[in-house]
């Protein structure tokens, strides 16, 4: 019995260790899954501090990644531990299992990463959509949610940076667009040509190496004040030069 157990965890929960799974029940639909939580004990989530002295513990019934065409619903006894120090502000607190829901999540974290990745791929109503057809219902409005919930993406910042201007409002207006010279692509739009604007931009940004401006004066003096580490270079074609010089390969 030991065996099949062990079995089951693997082919359930192969990425989460301190989980066992006390029953499978399979009906037409649905499989649901009890599991629990192996562990003696949990660290607050106020202090850090370990506790084994549980206060309650309480059900929940988040969804998980369906499987062979039925729902896949866990039930999971979730436990609540008191803090067992008394400056800690939090009393009791929580049990947090990595790779199971988040405090109040409905869906493990492989259902809400895969329903995130239909949304960024589909967007709402054809995301939501394509999780229906998956087997998991779920809104529009959801899906676009969790696309939103998502960290911004850690771009690295330009070595070598182009500094131009640009017109809207039918050229009644001028702003400042820097774009990164070596993957061609737009990095930022300031919304004035001023140099303060350009300083303070260059300023948080000590890793570039050369700035590529046209001659407009204020572009001259923003890349002095804002960035005095970097090289500059007053002319487009110099700067595809230059940055086949500064380039490592
Ligand atoms: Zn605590």
């Amino acid at each position: 019995m030991e065996e099949v157990v062990l079995r089951l965890e693997e082919l359930l929960f192969p990425s989460i260790a301190d989980v066992s799974v006390v029953s499978v029940d399979v009906s037409n639909e649905t499989i649901r899954v009890q599991a629990r939580s192996t562990t003696i004990g949990s660290a607050c989530s106020g202090c850090g501090n370990w506790s084994i002295q549980v206060h309650s513990s309480y059900l929940r019934f988040p969804a998980d990644v369906p499987s062979a065409g039925r729902r896949v619903v866990l039930c999971l006894r979730v436990r609540r531990f008191a803090c067992p120090v008394a400056s800690c502000g939090r009393r009791t607190f929580i049990e947090q299992v990595p790779g199971l829901p988040r405090r109040y999540g409905r869906w493990t974290e492989r259902l809400r990463s895969t329903l995130t990745a239909v949304g960024l791929a589909l967007a709402g109503r054809a995301g939501a959509r394509m999780a229906g057809v998956l087997g998991v219902s779920v809104s529009r409005s959801t899906v676009l949610r969790l696309v939103e919930a998502l960290p911004e993406p850690d771009l690295q910042a330009p070595r070598v940076v182009g500094v131009d201007e640009y017109a809207t409002r039918k050229g009644r207006h001028y702003g400042t667009v820097l774009v990164d010279v070596e993957t061609r692509r737009p990095v930022d739009l300031l919304p004035d040509r001023e140099t303060s604007s350009l300083v303070a931009w260059l300023a948080k940004r000590p890793e570039i190496e050369v700035v590529c401006r046209d001659r407009a004066p204020f572009f001259a003096e923003g890349a002095t004040v804002g960035a005095p580490q970097a090289v500059q270079v007053a002319d487009r074609w110099q700067c595809a030069m230059r940055r086949l010089v500064v380039s490592p390969i």
